[in-house]
């Protein structure tokens, strides 16, 4: 028996959150009643120890099973799971007791959920085998298993909507209100990294676990965590009940589908689960990085099936967008961000929003650290490094084209075979700015430059060093295009 996934811990859990994972919780009774001791004893020990110990240490420890009088807590690593016992073993003894529970004794194992790694999945499979349950389980309760914690934080009320993803939050919205009507099933989320895709399908589980019937379903996975649990369903010849769990689910949610590409046999069983559970009218929420149809890997008929319901597509931020998910994101936090630091950080980040949070965060933590206001100034410090990396962040194509430009060639001319010097001297020095700008490879960049060997793009640079050294009006025109690329 699996109480808790191990996928992703929450220390701010409370005891019964578990339904907040939107998993209707089984039978009232004994494992309705471990889990909520299991919460206690968690909060007591982070109430001892301290948030930081706790989240380096006890954060990721799950509880796996029960057999007698006997716990077992199952820690990610071997590492842990020593300095755990060494450490912790007394202290989880003397609370397990204290709750008056029975269990005398607390064994500790290592094992976790990454695919395919035999030592854990042994361990799971190991432990639920042997554990004589408590109270008999049931689908639901295997449920709890199946989805990973919902995270308090991806609440719809803390989505900012602009025209970039107003159409996928409408879309989210429609299926938390009325999941599986026609036309919104499937509903397939797609988008770069960092553009609210998780937080949405958080937001679609969250809002069906605040209702007030809770009978709904939810489980919500990442598709490694789907593979891992098929895999291990395989394995430990299981993979009856593992269908049986899918499909007793109302609402199946899976997160970044990219990853199942290549992995044949999965997406063979994730294809039929996929049919079995629209065609008895439950909703399926899928995300990915790319349009059903541009997800090169999918098997044909399982991309077709993806994109037969509800397509929607998250576009990259705008700078309106960002100032108001900063402008949100600061008052939520109650601090003082002058407008102009917000509209620094808005021109700077230009896409990912996880970054641009990362950026306000540090910078909320920096002023309160020392108790100093935020400013201009003090933003561009302390974050140096991240807009630095940003301000470097430039294209080939770029390049190329500022290059073109300001020798007054043709772009084509940068990768034609041309070799007049008026040409070859310019596109030598795009190479070289490539190499400098760029984290390509000398032949990844001799194929941006008309399929040229990385010899000599080799040559370029060197011979534009000594250019450089030698003739200071070319040094500052290069330095000139150098200026122009970082903006
Ligand atoms: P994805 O899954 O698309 O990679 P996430 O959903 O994990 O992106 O979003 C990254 C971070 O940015 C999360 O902390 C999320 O809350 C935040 N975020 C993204 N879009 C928005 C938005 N429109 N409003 C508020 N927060 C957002
Ligand atoms: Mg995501």
């Amino acid at each position: 028996m699996t109480l808790s996934s191990p996928g992703r811990p929450d220390p701010t859990r409370q005891p019964g959150s578990d339904r907040e994972a939107g998993v209707k919780a089984g039978d009232e009774g004994g494992l309705e009643q471990l889990a909520a001791q299991w919460a206690r004893i968690r909060g007591r020990l982070q109430q001892e120890v301290g948030d930081v110990v706790y989240r380096t240490w006890l954060r990721n420890m799950s509880l796996s099973g029960l057999d007698g009088d006997e716990v077992t807590i199952l820690l990610p690593s071997p590492f842990q799971r020593d300095w755990v016992r060494m450490h912790y073993a007394d202290r989880l003894n003397a609370l397990w007791q204290a709750e008056g529970t029975g269990v005398r004794r607390v064994e500790f194992q290592a094992g976790r959920a990454p695919a395919g790694e035999a030592i854990a999945g042994a361990a799971v499979a190991g432990v639920m085998e042997r554990a004589p349950v408590a109270a008999p389980v049931t689908p639901a309760d295997r449920l709890g298993e199946m989805s990973a914690a919902l995270d308090p934080k991806f609440q719809f009320e803390n989505f900012v909507v602009g025209k970039p993803n107003e159409f996928a939050y409408a879309c989210a919205r429609r299926v938390a209100e009325l999941p599986a009507s026609a036309g919104f099933n499937p509903l397939f989320l797609y988008g770069d990294v960092g553009l609210g895709k998780t937080h949405l399908m958080h937001a679609i589980g969250l809002e069906l676990s605040r209702r007030e019937d809770r009978s709904i379903q939810v489980a919500y996975m990442s598709a490694e965590k789907f593979m891992y649990r098929f895999i291990t369903a395989i394995r430990s010849n299981t993979t009856m009940d593992f269908k049986e769990q899918l499909r007793s689910v109302d609402v199946l949610m899976i997160d970044d589908i990219q990853f199942l590409i290549g992995k044949d046999s999965t997406q063979e069983e994730f294809f039929h689960t996929f049919n079995a559970l629209v065609d008895s009218g439950r909703q399926i929420v899928i995300s990915a990085d790319k349009s059903p149809s541009d997800l090169n890997g999918i098997e044909g008929r399982l991309s077709t099936r993806l994109g037969c319901g509800m397509v929607a597509d998250l576009h990259a931020t705008t700078f309106e967008l960002r100032m108001s998910i900063l402008e949100a994101k600061s008052a939520r936090a109650g601090v003082d961000v002058p407008p102009k630091v917000l509209e620094f950080l808005s021109h700077k980040i230009d896409t990912n929003v996880r970054e641009l949070e990362g950026c306000l965060n540090r910078l909320v933590a920096h002023a309160s650290l020392f108790n100093r206001p935020i400013t201009l100034e003090s933003a561009q410090t302390v974050l140096h490094d991240i807009l630095r990396s940003h301000d470097r962040r430039v294209t080939i194509e770029e390049i190329q084209k500022r290059v073109a430009e300001h020798w007054g060639l043709r772009v084509t001319d940068m990768t034609s075979s041309r070799r007049a010097r008026t040409v070859a001297r310019p596109r030598q020095v795009a190479m070289y700015l490539s190499k400098h700008f760029t984290d390509r490879s000398l032949p990844e960049i001799g194929r941006m430059f008309g399929n040229r060997d990385h010899t000599t793009v080799m040559h370029a640079v060197t011979r534009v060093g000594e250019l450089m050294a030698a003739d200071a009006d070319f040094k500052e025109q290069v330095e000139l295009m150098m200026g122009l690329l970082k903006r």
